[in-house]
C-alpha cells in the first residue's frame, strides 16, 4: 500500500526555480515538500562558472551555486526528497502525485519547475567533453565569455543557433555554423543578421563526425560535407550545440495545456498559473525564450507568491 502524504505545497523540481520557489513557500509557512526529480540541482549542474547570477562578483560554480540554493530552502525546512514524480492526477481541489518511491502526494497547490533539457548531437565525443567541461556547451551566453579571442563552432540551423552565433561572433575570432540541410530553419530576419556577419561561416550540408580534443579540452571539430564526402577538421576551442531544448513536461500532458512544442502555457500572462486552479509552473518548463538560472528563480518566486495566494482565498 502506498503511504499517503498530504502537503500545502508540493514543489517539483530543484534547478534554481525549484528551490526559489521553496525558500519563499517556506518561509510563507506553507511547508513545502520538493522532489528533486533526474537531475539533481538541473541544468546548472552541467555548467561550469557561472559569472551572471547577480550576487556573486567572483562567480561561482553551478554545482556550488545549486548545494548554496538547496542549503537555503533545507535552512527554513523545506521537505526535500530524492526521488521523481512519475505520475499526476490533477484535480479540482487535491492534486495528487506518485512518487517513484511509493509515496502518494496530496497537494494543495502543486509548483512544476521541471526544467527542460538541452538536446545533443549525441556523440561519444561531445558527451565526454562535455562531462570533462571541457569546451562543449549548449548555452552560448551561460559559456561563449570564456572562449573570448578564440575560435568556435556552433551547430545548428533554428532561431536559437542563429542568435547564439551572432552573440558568439561578438565574442570570439571566428565562429563556423554547421547547418545540416542546405539552408536554415531560422526566421527569415535571424538567418540573414548571421548571412551578413564577417566572423560567421556558415557551413551547410555538414554534420559533426566527432569531437576532437586533448586532455585539457576541445581543439577541433571533424566535420563531413554530406554531399560531396569531404570530411574536415575546424579548429575550436569551444563546440557549441543549439539544436533544440525538450522542457520534461511529458507527465503533465494529460491535465496541463502544452504548446506544439512541449512547453506549458502560462493561464494568464505575468503571473504563474496554468489552466489547473492551485497548480503553478516557474522556470524552464514554461520559458523557452529566456532560459537563465535569474529568470527561473523569479518565476520560482512568482509561483510561491501565487500558490500562497491561492491558498489564503481558499482558506
Ligand atoms: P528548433 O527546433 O527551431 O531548431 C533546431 C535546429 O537544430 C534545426 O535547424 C535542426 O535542423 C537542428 N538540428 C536538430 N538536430 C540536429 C542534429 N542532430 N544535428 C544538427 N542539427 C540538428 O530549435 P530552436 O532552439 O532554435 O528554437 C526553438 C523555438 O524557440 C522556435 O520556435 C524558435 O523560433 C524559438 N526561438 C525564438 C527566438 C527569438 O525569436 N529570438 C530565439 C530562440 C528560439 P533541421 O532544420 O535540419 O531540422
Amino acid at each position: 500500500m502506498s503511504n499517503i502524504k498530504n502537503v500545502q505545497c508540493l514543489i517539483i523540481g530543484s534547478g534554481p526555480a525549484g528551490y526559489t520557489a521553496a525558500i519563499y513557500a517556506a518561509r510563507a509557512d506553507m511547508k513545502p515538500l520538493l522532489y528533486e526529480g533526474l537531475q539533481p540541482g538541473g541544468q546548472l549542474t552541467t555548467t561550469n562558472e557561472v559569472e551572471n547570477f547577480p550576487g556573486y562578483p567572483d562567480g561561482v560554480t553551478g554545482p556550488e551555486m545549486m548545494v548554496q540554493l538547496k542549503d537555503q530552502a533545507l535552512r527554513f525546512e523545506t521537505d526535500v526528497r530524492a526521488g521523481f514524480i512519475t505520475k499526476v492526477e490533477f484535480g479540482a481541489d487535491i492534486h495528487k502525485c506518485w512518487a517513484d518511491d511509493g509515496t502518494e502526494i496530496h497537494a494543495e497547490t502543486v509548483i512544476i519547475s521541471t526544467g527542460a533539457s538541452a538536446k545533443y548531437i549525441g556523440l561519444e565525443s561531445e558527451q565526454k567533453y562535455l562531462k570533462m567541461g571541457g569546451g562543449v556547451s549548449a548555452c552560448a551566453v551561460c559559456d561563449g565569455f570564456f572562449y573570448r579571442g578564440q575560435e568556435t563552432v556552433i551547430v545548428g540551423a533554428g532561431d536559437s543557433a542563429c542568435e547564439e552565433a551572432h552573440y558568439l561572433s561578438k565574442l570570439c575570432t571566428k565562429v563556423t555554423m554547421l547547418v545540416r540541410k542546405s539552408d536554415f530553419r531560422a526566421s527569415k530576419i535571424m538567418a540573414e543578421r548571421v548571412r551578413k556577419t564577417p566572423n560567421i561561416e556558415i557551413l551547410f550540408n555538414t554534420e559533426t563526425l566527432e569531437v576532437m580534443g586533448d586532455d585539457v579540452g576541445v581543439t577541433g571539430a571533424k566535420v563531413i560535407n554530406t554531399i560531396t564526402k569531404e570530411e574536415k577538421v575546424i579548429p575550436c576551442t569551444g563546440f557549441f550545440v543549439a539544436i533544440g531544448h525538450q522542457p520534461n513536461t511529458a507527465i503533465f500532458k494529460d491535465f496541463i495545456d502544452l504548446d506544439e512544442t512541449g512547453y506549458i502555457k502560462y493561464a494568464q500572462p505575468g503571473t504563474s498559473k496554468t489552466n489547473i486552479p492551485g497548480v503553478f509552473v516557474s522556470g524552464d518548463a514554461a520559458d523557452k525564450t529566456y532560459r537563465q538560472a535569474i529568470t527561473a528563480a523569479g518565476t520560482g518566486c512568482m509561483a510561491a507568491l501565487d500558490a500562497e495566494r491561492y491558498l489564503s482565498a481558499k482558506h
